[in-house]
């Protein structure tokens, strides 16, 4: 008899990794209890409808990737239902929200969940058919404040917050805004019309998604295909007034507390219910899967799926995609040195090599520069090779007090040198 495996796309999550998995989780509870949210956990399977009618039919996730069934009715009573796993959990939540009427607070609601999601897609590294997500969504009635700008900002404040409390380096945001409900049908309008001569020059999806969702072809990555999408029409042209302030708000109120971005014109996401601010972070460690999380604002969706006008804005990170970030990470660090000490000028080599010597005498790893190097090189070769760098100029051996900086942390000390040993070890 041959052997049973997990089913391809899924995978066993087994000990030492799942101490990971709770340490993420752990720290991600921690982050939104401090900024108010609290749980909810939705069913993993719903009626079909509620995917088909939120996501949208045309999307690649309801169109190509849902796990659906006919469920067969029991009784004479019963009818047959057609069911889905989820794909993700914006929909299941907006769903729970109307049925509960939470909206009747008059208060915003801060939920966040974590759980498995289920896609048919091609499974590679990154990507797989059950994939866990941490997501969160704030969602009220129009009094309680949910259109505000302020209330996208503090959102992905609080995303900046939880990557750096995980410990992942080199994040990067990237935001667009989408437009209003208005904005949206005038831009899809002119994409169509940029397409129509060129689009016969493109490959086969996007030739398809030219024709049935033009936003979509602005996702592709097909490499042929770059030259034509970046001369195709800009969705910031389109905004209207409104929609221009808000995403001018959100970017003002990021700058105020200092978490970086970029705006990316072509980020459209997706899924079809986003509108005006959309945004993604990326992490340059994951190769092609490179999304660590997306999210948006979807303010007409409570209404799409039957509910009262109820905008919000949320996002889903993948989990695993975080784990597999942190595990690069952490395999990175124990390949680096514990310093790279740095002569500024050919002529300090000699007492640089000192240095090293002592250093390496006390147990550390040490790379030597060389004093050759400009300092911008040294910078370069130095975050390649170990975690700490060691400048070492005229100044620093004339004063014995020696300039440190992690790398990692960006933080940077002066340490006189009786006592670099410890801190290097860190
Ligand atoms: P989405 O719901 O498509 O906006 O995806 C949000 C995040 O979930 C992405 O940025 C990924 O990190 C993660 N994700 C989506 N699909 C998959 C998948 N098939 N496998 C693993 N992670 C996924």
């Amino acid at each position: 008899m041959s052997t049973l495996k997990a089913v391809r796309g899924t995978r066993d999550l087994l000990p030492p990794e799942t101490e990971l998995w709770n340490f993420v989780e752990e720290t991600a509870r921690r982050v939104f209890a401090r900024y108010n949210f609290g749980e909810i956990r939705t069913p993993v399977f719903e009626d079909t409808q509620l995917f088909a009618r939120g996501v949208g039919e045309e999307t690649d996730i309801v169109s190509k990737e849902m796990y659906t069934w006919e469920d067969r009715a029991r009784a004479q009573s019963e009818k047959a239902q057609s069911l889905t796993l989820r794909p993700e959990n914006t929909a299941g939540v907006v769903r729970a929200y109307i049925e509960h009427k939470l909206g009747e607070t008059g208060l915003l609601q801060k939920l966040y969940y974590i759980g498995p999601q289920f896609r048919r897609e091609r499974p590679q590294k990154g990507r797989y058919r059950q994939f866990y997500q941490i997501g969160a969504e704030v969602i009220g009635p129009p009094s309680a404040g949910s259109e505000s700008p302020l209330r996208d900002a503090e959102v992905l404040e609080m995303l900046a917050t939880l990557l750096d409390e995980l410990g992942i380096t080199g994040w990067h945001l990237e935001i667009n805004s989408v437009g209003s409900a208005m904005d949206r049908p005038r831009y899809v309008a002119a994409l169509r019309e940029a397409l129509g001569p060129v689009k016969h020059l493109m490959c086969e999806d996007n030739q398809r998604r030219a024709e049935t969702n033009p936003l979509r072809v602005l996702d592709s990555k097909d490499p042929g295909d770059q030259e034509i999408i970046d001369k195709l029409p800009k969705i910031a042209d389109f905004l209207d007034e409104s929609s221009k302030a808000h995403f001018a708000a959100v970017c003002a109120a990021l700058n105020a507390c200092g978490v970086p971005y970029t705006v990316n014109p072509r980020l459209v996401r997706g899924l079809d219910y986003y509108t005006r601010t959309t945004f993604e972070f990326t992490h340059g460690g994951l190769g092609a899967q490179n999304a660590l999380l997306g999210g948006g604002r979807y303010d007409g969706l409570s209404e799409i799926i039957g509910g009262p006008k109820a905008p919000g804005i949320g996002f889903a990170m993948g989990e695993d995609r975080l784990i597999l970030t942190l595990e690069a990470q952490a395999a990175a660090r124990t390949n680096l040195a514990d310093a790279y000490v740095a002569p500024m000028g050919e002529g300090l080599n000699p007492a640089a090599l000192k240095l090293a010597r002592e250093l390496r005498r006390a147990g550390l790893r040490v790379e030597l520069g060389d004093g050759g190097f400009r300092l911008k090189k040294s910078f370069e070769m130095g975050n390649k090779l170990a975690r700490k760098i060691v400048l070492f100029g005229e100044d620093e051996q004339q004063s014995g007090i020696l300039t440190v900086k992690d790398f990692a942390s960006g933080e940077q000390v002066k340490v006189p040198r009786a006592d670099i040993v410890p801190v290097l070890r860190k």
